[in-house]
């Protein structure tokens, strides 16, 4: 079978490592750099300037005088792109790598740069751009992937958008000494997370100074002011740098899917359960397929889809992609938000712990956290909310133990080590 896999991201990249390895003939093709956005300006060089921010935080919290430059974080974030991009091309070794920009000619046939490719399967994850918004002095506004290139700390910066990428930015910027605001149109920060746990995040950012202004309509931007529009007054903000981080759109510019008849929308490509469009033959996998975008989805969802092309079948739960997002505290969630239970008319209660009442928290001066996990009628857990150091982390005990189906009391009988911060989330089941 020949496979023709759109995209070196963690979508097309990790598929087609993963389909030569069953012995499939793969081409991959791709026109940004291996590892996608997720590699190159998205996951990988936020977290390592998070990295720098965490020991930043740390050395005050310790009152060691002692703060590592944003020269260095930078240096530390381009070997580490280098080093995974150089260990993407080993894993690739057996695959037919085209660098270039692929269009579709018909069902079966792709071009990139006058050369024709077909295939058996195709296999599309041509991932996401920033989003914009519609209004005056919305181009001068960095990206994200702008915001990594910075070589000098701003004085201040104003950041567009309350969701994950914008709080990340904020959660470092101000650690390396930016007067952040970050401004925000939903009610809430983080609007797909638990509301409660979106508050309990908004107050502990505020504490480190970070001004974050929600319900706020930004209307325009002139050079470094920013207006915007709140409970029908009009304000403005002053910023020396303004991101945009109003989210991301599915990544389809160019790809020419009218010519092979794939249905899509602004939302992003139409995909069935097993990740194939409206033509059979054709998957979609990623961000380009909208919904959640993530990196983690991206490459379950490209296993999924390889494994229909080769007729065998998994057991992956799509509906439990845990979501980290990593300020500081960290933020990290599975399953439903107590909002989605009322909605869905389920009966639940919630189980909470707090970090301050752990000995491992305690210890590590990590008492700003606390743990929510939200149980059914059956007592299984429907969803899990986490704020406090390492919740990146800690989300994937609850992830496992609702994949598996098990009940609070099951979880309750496994013996945690102490003293860890995994007690918190024992210490929400035995409440
Ligand atoms: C600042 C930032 C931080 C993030 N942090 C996290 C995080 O901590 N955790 C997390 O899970 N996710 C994070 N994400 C999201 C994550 O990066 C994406 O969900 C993930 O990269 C999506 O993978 P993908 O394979 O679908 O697409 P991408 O990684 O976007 O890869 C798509 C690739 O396709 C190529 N391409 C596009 N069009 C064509 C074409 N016509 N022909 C050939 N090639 C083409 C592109 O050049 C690109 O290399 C972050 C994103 C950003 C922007």
């Amino acid at each position: 079978m020949r496979l023709l896999i759109i995209g070196g991201g963690p979508g097309g990249y990790e598929t087609a490592v993963e389909a030569a390895k069953r012995g499939i003939e793969v081409t991959l093709i791709t026109e940004g750099p291996l590892g996608g956005t997720c590699l190159n300006e998205g996951c990988i060089p936020t977290k390592t300037f998070c990295h720098y921010a965490e020991l930043i935080e740390q050395n005050l919290k310790a009152g060691l005088d002692c703060k590592p430059s944003f020269a260095v974080a930078r240096e530390r974030k381009q070997s580490v792109i280098e080093q995974l991009r150089g260990g993407i091309d080993i894993l690739l070794k057996n695959v037919q790598v085209v660098r270039g920009r692929a269009q579709f000619k018909d069902s079966k046939t792709v071009a990139c740069d006058g050369l024709e490719y077909t295939a058996d399967k195709i296999i599309i994850a041509t991932g996401s751009v920033s989003a914009s918004l519609p209004i005056p002095g919305a181009d001068s506004c960095l990206t994200s992937k702008e915001v990594l290139e910075l070589t000098e700390i701003p004085e201040s910066l104003c950041v567009i958008g309350g969701g994950v990428i914008g709080l990340e930015f904020a959660s470092i910027f101000r650690s390396f000494g930016s007067e952040v605001t970050v401004l925000e149109f939903c009610p809430n920060i983080l609007p797909r997370f638990d509301v409660d746990l979106a508050k309990r995040l908004k107050q502990s950012l505020s504490k480190r100074g970070i001004n974050i202004e929600v319900q706020a309509q930004v209307t325009a931007i002139n050079g470094g002011t920013v207006t915007y529009v709140k409970k029908d007054k009009e304000f403005t903000v002053q910023a020396d740098k303004v991101l945009m981080a109003v989210g991301r759109r599915p990544n389809t510019d160019g790809l020419k899917l009218e010519a092979a008849g794939i249905d899509y929308t602004r939302k992003g490509i139409t995909v069935n359960d097993r990740f194939e469009t409206s033509v059979p033959g054709i998957y979609a996998v990623g961000d380009v397929i909208g919904g959640i975008m993530l990196a983690h989805a991206a490459t379950f969802q490209g296993r999924h889809a390889l494994n229909a092309i080769c007729g065998e079948t998994d057991s992956t739960c799509f509906d439990l992609i845990p979501a980290a997002v990593f300020t500081m505290p960290e933020v990290a969630m599975v399953g439903l938000t107590e909002e989605q239970c009322k909605e869905q008319q389920l009966e639940f209660r919630c189980l909470k712990s707090f970090y301050r009442a752990n000995g491992k928290a305690v210890s590590m001066d990590e008492t700003d956290g606390y743990c929510k996990l939200i149980v059914s009628e059956s007592r299984s857990i429907l969803g899990a909310h986490l704020m406090g150091a390492h919740a990146s982390d800690l989300i994937h005990e609850v992830a496992t133990a609702m994949n598996l189906g098990g009940t609070v009391e099951q979880l309750q009988s496994v013996i945690h080590a102490h003293p860890t911060l995994s007690e918190v989330l024992q210490a929400a089941l035995h409440n």
